[in-house]
């Protein structure tokens, strides 16, 4: 369970994806002693004291030849929309500066909880220059140095006490799922079209931040919730088309459901971004359905169909267990058939098998193909069991974690699918040496 979002905001070169990398417990690397160094990630995992919460360095995103101001309140307002609270960077060294100022009076308009960091403070007798960031009316500036690790743990109690109001809706029972997919390819005509179905009720859910992309619903008395990254009422902001920007949208809204639309566009075909896409949805473990849309523009025979999943099952070989289903959002053809479709899936990652039936799988499977040798020693599988869903996890007890190869891995999971019925999920198959 996550405990919130945070994100991090104030002009260039004060240190914020210095700041971002500490906090999330990785050392230099990425940063060098040079202004505007590209940055590799600009949202991440990060944990203090047994929570778990997410940063956004909104530094990361980038506009071209953008002036100061847009720059700026493109960083706020993406931290008002995906973050429940904002660490706002200044430079201890340079005193205020009116930027900060200015960023300062875009900051009190928000209704969230500030951190006003002030950074570069690299020792003890540089304190005393943090006293007049008072004057930004923030609240209590907090002394760090992002190149020394300095305050860090205090920026870091902060930040849990910041996600203390959150309030989190009570989603547990309902099945989450989200659309995701390069721009144009129908993501919110699908969502518009699942709501418009005939007996689909959206309901109001007191709420968090980010109601403007949650929306509850029922359909014969089961809840779902559609997490829509790409906006149902577009805002057309310019910020909202650039790809870092809809990979972090992509990346929360995929961690926080249970199945993932993968949505592909039936007129302009399979592209590289849609595979990038879809393989954030299969490292997140979470259920799968590629969904082939515009399907009314396709010509089509009675072969179409099977060339078109050829072509889908080879272009996304590590989604081989994800349902295909295609529709037109637009025409609004075969749309019943998702929600059906996503209980499934969401079904399929939560299985939990019988330990007796599952070591009895695994058995006969050796039997049927006996376990690979290396350097004269064989795999013994002693045991199964499964330790978790969402996605299933099995844990192999073995002889020498190190003889499971990958193909044997793979004939395992084969037979686990052949006995029973994951489709839409992934499994983990994990080798652990028996004490
Ligand atoms: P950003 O543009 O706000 O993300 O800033 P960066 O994290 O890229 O840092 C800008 C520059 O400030 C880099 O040269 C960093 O090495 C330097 N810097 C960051 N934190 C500190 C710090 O705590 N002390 C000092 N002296 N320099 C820092
Ligand atoms: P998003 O950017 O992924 O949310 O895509 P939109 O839902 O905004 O759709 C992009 C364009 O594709 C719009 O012009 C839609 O009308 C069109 N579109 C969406 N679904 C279909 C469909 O099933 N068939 C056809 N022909 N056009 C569609």
């Amino acid at each position: 369970m996550i405990s919130g979002i945070t994100a991090i905001v104030g002009r260039p070169n004060v240190g914020k994806s210095t700041i971002f990398n500490r906090i999330i417990g990785e050392r230099k690397s990425i940063v060098e002693d040079t202004p505007g160094v590209t940055r590799d990630r600009i949202y991440a995992k990060g944990e203090w004291l047994t929570k778990e919460f997410r940063i956004i360095d909104t530094g990361g995103i980038q506009l071209d030849n953008q002036p100061f101001k847009e720059e700026i309140q493109m960083q706020v307002e993406i931290a008002m929309e995906e973050a429940d609270s904002i660490i706002f960077v200044v430079n201890g060294r340079d005193g205020v500066t009116k930027d900060d100022e200015y960023i300062a009076s875009l900051l009190r308009k928000t209704n969230k909880p500030i951190i006003l960091a002030v950074n570069k403070i690299d020792d003890t007798q540089l304190q005393g220059d943090i006293y007049e960031f008072y004057s930004l009316g923030i609240g209590d500036p907090i002394a760090v140095s992002g190149v020394h690790g300095i305050g860090i743990g205090d920026i870091l109690d902060e930040i849990i006490n910041s996600f203390e109001n959150v309030k989190h809706k009570d989603y547990e029972e309902m099945t989450k799922f989200c659309v995701i997919g390069r721009p144009n390819v129908g993501k919110s005509s699908l969502v518009n079209a699942i709501l418009n179905q005939d007996r689909v009720i959206v309901s109001n859910i007191e709420g968090t931040t980010r109601d403007a992309i949650d929306t509850p619903f029922k359909q014969n008395d089961k809840n779902y919730v559609v997490i829509d990254t790409a906006g149902i009422r577009k805002r057309g902001k310019i910020y909202e088309n650039i790809e870092k920007y809809s990979i972090l949208r992509a990346m929360s809204a995929i961690e926080r459901s249970d199945v993932v639309l993968v949505v592909l566009d039936g007129e302009s075909g399979i592209r590289e971004q849609d595979k990038h896409v879809a393989g954030f949805a299969h490292e997140a473990g979470k259920g799968v359905i590629i969904v082939y849309n515009k399907w009314d523009v396709v010509e089509k025979d009675e072969m179409t169909m099977n060339k078109v999943e050829k072509l889908i099952r080879s272009e996304f070989q590590y989604l081989a267990y994800a349902p295909i289903t295609f529709v037109s959002a637009l025409k609004k053809q075969r749309i019943q058939t998702l929600l059906p479709l996503i209980d499934e899936v969401h079904d399929h990652t939560l299985l939990r098998i019988p330990t007796n039936v599952i070591n009895e799988v695994i058995l006969d499977a050796q039997l049927v193909t006996p376990p690979p040798s290396h350097k004269g020693v064989k795999l013994k599988i002693y045991y199964v069991s499964q330790v978790s869903v969402g996605p299933p996890t099995f844990v192999l007890f073995v002889n020498d974690p190190e003889l499971l190869h990958f193909s044997y891995r793979r004939f395992l999971e084969n037979r686990l699918r052949e006995a029973f019925d994951f489709s839409g999920t992934t499994i983990h198959i994990i080798a652990r040496a028996r004490e």
